[in-house]
This record gives C-alpha cells, structure tokens and sequence, in this order.
C-alpha cells in the first residue's frame, strides 16, 4: 500500500518543540534523508535526488509508524556532487565538509539524546563519504553501531535481528528499500546509556 503523504503523514523533527523531542529521542527512531542538488541531465530539475529520497523517506516513514515511533529529520538538500560541476547547474559540498556535515549532524542528534539512527542516502556521490563518517562516529560512540558498505534492505534487516537490543547507526545507500529496514528499526528496543 503505497501512503497518501498529504494525509498520512509522518512526524517531523522540524515541526516538534524541545519539549516533545526530548520525551520522544530515547525511544524513537530518527531518520535522516541526504540528497543533493545539481544537474541531472538536460531534463530533470536540479532537485531530482533531494525530491526522492525525502518523498520516499517520509512516505516510508508514514508506512512504517504502526513499528514504533520514527521521527523524520529535515532534508540535507546539498551531497558531495564536485563530478558534476563541470556539466554546470550544481551546487555542492566538498569531501571532507561534506564528510564532517554528516558527521556533525548525526553527533548532534546523539547529543540531542536518540539512541536509533538511520541515514538514509539518495545521491550516489554521498555515499563513502556517509560510511566514513558513520564509521568514525562508530569509533567515538561506542554503543553505536554500523552495517557494510553496500546495505540492501535485506542485509540491514539480518543487522537489526541479530542486534535487537542495540544501539546504531545505520548508513543505506539505497533509499527504494527502506520500508522493511524502517519496520524493523523502529521495533528494536534501544538500550539506555
Ligand atoms: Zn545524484
């Protein structure tokens, strides 16, 4: 069934007060989707992956809300796209900003006190660098875990299984299959700091 966004909608991070997020952070899901803006060829907008991947992440995310709280996080609309500036009608983030964005951002929201984290990526040039930052922030935060470099929805849902109890950070590269991996996540029982 495929959700009606403009009814069915899903709860976003950007219209919640401290207040409300601070009760619902330790027990809830928090999904950020990263997309880019640059040119897509003579006939797509510039906003083509940005456009995708938030549409797709909080549709699934409404699909995915009878698993458990899961709380959509505002858009990233800019991705590490410097091989496409040459075809001009980009704007985009160098690799090691971008990789310390990524990085600051999901810092933020362990700060900010969510235990259940998932980024989900919509630009292929994002990609190692989303890994990178999930891996070093792995390092640093040691109840957060990670999954592979090249995550299906089936390899990410084996992760959550045999991890049920713990806590990550779970980087997709392919934002057409989480719905199962949203379900999943958002029924995982985080565990207290
Ligand atoms: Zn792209």
């Amino acid at each position: 069934m495929i959700p009606d966004v403009m009814t069915d909608r899903p709860t976003l991070f950007n219209e919640l007060d401290r207040t409300t997020l601070g009760k619902l952070a330790p027990t809830s899901l928090v999904v950020l989707p990263v997309g880019a803006t640059e040119q897509h060829g003579p006939h797509l907008a510039t906003g083509t992956d940005t456009f995708a991947v938030e549409h797709i992440t909080r549709a699934a995310a409404a699909l995915a809300s009878d698993s458990g709280s899961i709380i959509v996080a505002p858009t990233l609309p800019f991705g590490s796209s410097d091989h496409h500036l040459a075809f001009g009608a980009t704007m985009s983030i160098g690799t090691q900003t971008y990789y310390a964005v990524i990085r600051d951002l999901v810092a933020s929201l362990i700060t900010d006190g969510f235990r259940k984290i998932l980024v989900v990526n919509g630009h292929g040039g994002n990609h190692e660098l989303v890994q990178l930052a999930a891996r070093d922030l792995a390092l640093l935060h040691t109840e957060v875990r990670i999954t592979g470099p090249r995550v299906s929805s089936g390899y990410a849902l084996e992760v959550l299984r045999r991890q049920p109890d713990g806590r990550w950070l779970l980087a997709i590269g392919d934002p057409f299959t989480i719905g199962a991996a949203l379900s999943a996540a958002a029924q995982a029982t985080p565990v207290h700091r």
